[in-house]
């Protein structure tokens, strides 16, 4: 049986601040010796770490609700589709609007999706999107 305080650690996982995926990519990224800092509010959609030397924020997101295009995690429940596609369809727009904004404040943009985060391991991600890009 689940303790109420195993109870409310899974809450605030759903809520979506600190989920696991997140978590695993912080640890990464930490052992990969990168700098970053978490959540920094004074940038468009609090990017869930920011990496400064690299000008390059990195958002963790999960596959259902920012909608990676073909993928099978993505999809609609089968009940209630109008009320999803309506709700998750403006948090892909509002995705799209950040990093385009982003962008034009002279940061790179870098998404890890959480499936892309299961097959490949959050070290060969970061190592992709930053010690590899650098060469
Ligand atoms: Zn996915």
């Amino acid at each position: 049986m689940r303790s109420s305080e195993s109870r409310s650690r899974n809450m605030q996982a759903v809520r979506g601040k600190n989920t696991k995926p997140e978590l695993v990519v912080r640890k990464a990224a930490h052992s990969l010796g990168l700098r970053f800092r978490l959540h920094r509010s004074d940038l468009l959609g609090r990017p869930d770490l920011t990496f400064p030397k690299w000008q390059t924020v990195l958002f963790v997101n999960g596959c259902f609700w920012h909608q990676h295009a073909n993928c099978a995690r993505s999809k609609l429940p089968k009940g209630n589709k109008e009320f999803w596609s309506t709700k998750l369809t403006r948090n892909v727009e509002r995705d799209r609007r950040n990093y385009r904004l982003l962008e034009e404040q002279g940061w790179r943009v870098v998404v890890i999706w959480e499936c892309d985060l299961h097959r490949s391991g959050a070290i060969g991600l970061l190592e992709k999107h930053f010690i590899r890009s650098s060469i």
